[in-house]
Formats: C-alpha cells, structure tokens, sequence
C-alpha cells in the first residue's frame, strides 16, 4: 500500500506575493516497491522478449534491455516517494491551480502558473 501525504508549499510570484497551497506526495511501503521494481523487471524482460523478431536490432535490443531490467527494477525500487502536484491559489490570477509535478522534482522549484502563465516559484513552508 502507498501512502499519500499532504504538506504546505508555498506559492510565490514575480512580485513577492505568495499564497499557502498543498504540495501532495505519494510514499511508496516496502512491499509497493518491490513490486513496482519487478513490474519494471518485467517489463524490460517483456521488451526483450519482444524483440526477438526484429531483424538485426535484435543482436543489441534483446540483451541491452535483458540487462537492462534488473537495473531498472534496482533503480525504481529505490525510489521511495513521488511528488503528485501542488494545489493552491495562484499568487498572480486568484484563480485555484493545480500544477503537476515530475515523480523526482525538489523543492524548491520554478514553474509556471498553468492559468494565466505567471512564472511561480514553489517553495516549502516558511518557518
Ligand atoms: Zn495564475
């Protein structure tokens, strides 16, 4: 089972406005990551498979994602959370946003407001 927990972000404009948003993270358990690193296994094992029949390309596909596979499971089975999005208030336009979020990005972070395109710094609470 996954966990998602909810944190405050602020959101801060150009000007220096800012407002209180929700920054939603996903936290993988164990037994998650495990599976989502074999799922990954697999599925480069499948990619591998499948490239059997391609002509060729298959003397470097079939073993570069073999190989591959077990890296990839390593690599998202370390992983232990994902930022989903922060939702809040946009500082320039008033207007509720949500704006998505890559799985590894940190805070703090540049982006733009997905209303009225303001450039937005996300930033952790203040203390
Ligand atoms: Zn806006």
């Amino acid at each position: 089972m996954s966990k998602i927990e909810n944190t405050l972000a602020s959101i801060v404009n150009n000007d220096g406005k800012h407002t209180s948003g929700q920054l939603q993270t996903t936290w993988f358990e164990h037994g998650d990551r495990v599976k989502r690193g074999l799922l990954k296994l697999g599925l480069f094992w499948l990619l591998s498979a499948a490239s059997l029949p391609i002509i060729f390309a298959h003397w470097v596909l079939v073993p570069g994602f073999f190989i591959a596979g077990p890296w990839m499971g390593y690599r998202t089975y370390k992983i232990t959370h994902r930022r989903d999005h922060v939702s809040g208030p946009c500082p320039s336009c008033q207007e509720e946003v949500i704006i998505k979020l890559e799985a590894s990005d940190k805070l703090p972070k540049w982006t733009y407001c997905p209303s009225c395109k303001a450039p937005l710094h996300i930033t952790p609470p203040e203390h």
